[in-house]
């Protein structure tokens, strides 16, 4: 789950880093409260879970109140365009106005799980500001990084290590250190998968602080922090994942394909993408149904994906063990003739390989209905047949 910069500032900002004074406004006249109580200069920032708002227009500075009033009107509403937001961009809803800060140095700084070595790591650069891309693309070796035993935590010697990379001596280097140890604590105790400060940055009167703040945390662990988990803005998801979540169906992930699929188990979920690759197609989705055996899910799972205009073909691969196929087939059945009445016309073609558990009633299910479901002799054929069955449509 991701959460906006001044929501992520709000929980590091508990952790000891020291983050520009601010908060959200609601109006201009409210910005221009705020800017004032500033102490008239301000930083009026888009709040949207993208990154790249400098770049696209929506970090802008005021120099007076009246300015942040009319700034906050520029940003409000707009549609902001970013490199990660898609040509669609993203609606801005939310708006903080923010002191502005005299930079004398703009750094990188975050900590992230290192999946291959299984750890988390924390990652600093010299090179920080709207390029970190650009930078860790061209010259990787401008990026520093240390790896964190998570049994003894983040060291003193880490915090030196980072801040001679960084240049940073003295004061500076006591702040910095002191934030690096705030920040791998937010990071592990809220468990995030992203912390991330870009920039950090060094002011012309000699501080150390967060100018940026995001913030990732795994699902998986939400469940440990309601205060995380009310955060959440749904207005920044995908509307199908957001449905799905609240049909209880976990793993859905919204991709750019023509291909619905509908699997049970994560790994037969992968290789079914893979397989429709194969045959020269595109998966609309990921989708692990898991072992649902309850006909209302396999209706919801078959009509979230079917909702998606760009889908013209479904693939159920399913392999039964603990997942019973007749159930699925009767999910099958009902999606097909509800999506039949939503479309007033024809359903979108199923294509579906069966196995497993109570597979001949399911398959005598499907048969009996009369229903034009393609069946399909293993993956490879699904595959294939899927495939087809979108170009036809
Ligand atoms: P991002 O583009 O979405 O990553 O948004 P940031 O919050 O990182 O802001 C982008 C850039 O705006 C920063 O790299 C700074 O160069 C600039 N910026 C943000 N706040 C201030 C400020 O208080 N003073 C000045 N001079 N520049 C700022
Ligand atoms: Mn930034």
């Amino acid at each position: 789950m991701k959460i906006h910069e001044f929501q992520a500032k709000a929980v590091l900002a508990q952790y000891g880093v020291p983050v520009p004074r601010g908060r959200t406004a609601a109006s201009a006249d409210e910005a221009r409260a705020i800017a004032q109580e500033l102490g008239g200069k301000a930083v009026v920032k888009a709040q949207i879970h993208a990154g790249g708002r400098g770049k696209g227009g929506g970090v802008k500075l005021a120099n007076s109140p009246d300015e942040a009033a009319q700034r906050f009107g520029e940003i409000m509403g707009m549609q902001l365009v970013t490199h990660q937001t898609g040509p669609q961009g993203q609606k801005v809803k939310t708006v903080l106005i923010e002191e502005q800060m005299a930079i004398e140095r703009e750094l990188y700084l975050a900590v992230l799980i290192d999946g291959f070595v299984g750890r988390a790591v924390m990652m600093a650069s010299a090179a920080g500001g709207m390029d970190i891309e650009e930078v860790a693309a061209r010259t990787p070796e401008a990026i520093h990084r240390v790896t964190i035993d998570p049994a003894a935590g983040f060291q003193p010697f880490h915090a030196r290590t980072l801040c001679f990379a960084l240049g940073l001596t003295g004061d500076l280097q006591k702040q910095a250190a002191k934030l690096m140890s705030g920040l791998y604590q937010a990071f592990t105790e809220k468990d995030a998968s992203l912390a991330e400060i870009n920039p950090l940055v060094v002011t012309g009167d000699g501080r150390v602080l967060a100018l940026d703040a995001k913030m990732n945390f795994d699902d998986n662990g939400l469940f440990r922090h309601p205060e995380i988990e009310a955060l959440r803005d749904k207005d920044e998801e995908d509307p199908t994942e957001v449905e799905a979540a609240e049909k209880g169906i976990a793993n859905f992930i919204k991709l750019d394909g023509n291909i619905g699929c509908l699997v049970n188990g994560a790994g037969l979920a992968m290789a079914t993408m893979d397989s429709i690759k194969l045959a020269g197609g595109e998966p609309a989705n990921f989708l692990d149904i898991a072992t649902a055996n309850d006909v209302n899910k396999v209706v919801d799972a078959l009509m979230i994906i079917s909702r998606d205009p760009a889908v013209k073909a479904i693939l159920v691969n399913i392999f039964g063990g603990m997942a019973r196929v007749d159930v699925i087939a009767e999910g099958i059945i009902r999606a097909q003739q509800q999506m039949t009445r939503e479309r007033s016309a024809q359903a979108i073609p199923v294509v579906a390989r069966l196995a497993g558990t109570n597979v001949e009633e399911g398959e005598r299910l499907i048969r009996e209905s009369g229903l034009p479901v393609i069946r399909a002799e293993d993956l490879g054929d699904a595959a294939r047949k899927a495939v087809e069955a979108a170009k036809a449509a």
